[in-house]
Order: C-alpha cells, then structure tokens, then sequence
C-alpha cells in the first residue's frame, strides 16, 4: 500500500534519499497541517483542535513569522497534547537555491530548537513551498526525515479569502477522495478562527476520521527519538 503514495523513493545512490508522501494512505483519514509557525495563533488553533478531539501536525520554522522561542509554550502544548510536530527548515528558504551546508544548516537549526523546546526529534520534514531537489532528499535521509507534501491546499497562503479556502474544504467534502493531505498555515487569524472550525465540521459531516501525518501515512513514528525538553535559558533565543 505504501508503494503507491511513496511518489520518488527512487535514487542513483540506492536509498540514500528520503521517502516522498504526497498524500495519506490510511482510508477515510484526513490530516490537518499547519506549516510556518509557532506563531501567536498556534494556541487558539490548539484549543479548536482539542475541543474537537482531534490531533494536527504542525510543522514548524525557527525563525519565519515570529522566532519558535517566543512560542515555546504553546509549542510545548501542541507536543504533549498529543499533536505532532515537524520540521520546516529555520527560516523557510526555497532550499533548492541552496548549497548542499546551508540546507543542513537549515535542518540542523530548527531540530536543535525542537529538541530544547520540547525534547523530541521529528521523523517528518516538509520542504517551504514544496520545493525540494535530490540533493534536498538526500539531507532530509541523513536527517532521519520522512518528507511530507500536500494533496489539498486550503490557498491561505496565497492570499486566498476565507470563502475560497472553505471552497476547497467543499470540494474535498462532496468529492469525497479516500484520504485527506490538508496545507494550512497557522500565521493567518483566518485560518485559526474561520476556516478551521470550518473544515472540521465539513470533513467530520463527510464522514472522515482524523489523525496526524505520521498516522495518516500509515501509523509510522512521529520522532526519531524522544527525551526530556530543556529548561528555558536565555540561549532560548533567535
Ligand atoms: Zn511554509
């Protein structure tokens, strides 16, 4: 089953390079993600998500929007909350214009920040944009990461309005696809008070189920190792 969404696990170098998922492949299974935060919304959104009984996937930058040690709290909620947390590089570079030490660079930062934050190493990284190279996918095995797309873009990103990005959640609803890969962005005050609530209660009508990414691609580790977090210091800073 996994063959059929892992899209480009093929590699000259035999399996030096990370798995692709673009979409989930546990039936009837929708996955909420949220990329470029922590920022001031996580919380709020954590409470919509937890209030629903449901597990999001955030996949998070150390310093986009805002820096991930201003967010540590909520960071912290998302993790013990049962909610997964992914890497999206340390400042959200199109990693594809990048040398093969920036784009290191880029996943060593921000697992650094994850592991004082919350004491866990990510199994799941998300290219910013979507864009990745073989080079990318070869950094993302190093790293031990799973890498993940999307196969429903909720647009919040792109400047859509609300009414667009409800549109999608419709569409998916009444087409009713086996399976549900969502994009959202946690740095949208749309997003966390309008169109989430939205999209759960449209998916939830459609009869789907909901877990987080490492769910929904088949029940695979969240973290390559988890510990004990840090203790905030005044190295907790970007
Ligand atoms: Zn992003």
């Amino acid at each position: 089953m996994l063959a059929t969404t892992v899209i480009d696990d093929a590699s000259p170098w035999g399996t030096g390079e990370a798995n692709v998922f673009s979409s989930c492949v546990v039936e009837n299974m929708v996955a909420l993600t949220f990329d470029d935060g922590p920022y001031i919304y996580e919380q709020d959104i954590l409470n919509t998500l937890n209030a629903a009984g449901i597990k999001g996937t955030f996949f998070v930058n150390g310093n986009n929007w805002g820096c991930i040690y201003d967010q540590w709290q909520s960071l912290q909620d998302a993790y013990w909350g049962g909610h997964q947390i992914g890497s999206h590089t340390w400042d959200h570079p199109d990693l594809t214009t990048l040398s093969w030490d920036q784009i290191d660079q880029e996943f060593s930062s921000v697992e650094q920040a994850i592991q004082k934050i919350v004491g866990a190493q990510p199994a799941f990284f998300r290219p910013p944009y979507g864009s990745y190279n073989d080079e990318v996918l070869q950094i993302a095995a190093n790293h031990g990461m799973n890498v993940i797309l999307w196969d429903l873009d909720s647009g919040d990103s792109t400047g859509e309005p609300v009414w667009y990005s409800e549109q999608q959640y419709d569409a998916v609803a009444a087409s009713h696809p086996n399976t549900v890969l969502a994009l959202n962005h946690e740095t949208y005050d749309t997003t966390a008070y309008q169109v989430l609530p939205y999209a759960i209660q449209k998916l939830r009508d459609a009869g789907y189920t909901f877990g987080t990414v490492a769910e929904c691609v088949g029940g695979l580790e969240a973290y390559q190792w988890t510990s004990q977090p840090g203790t905030w210091d005044d190295s907790w800073h970007c």
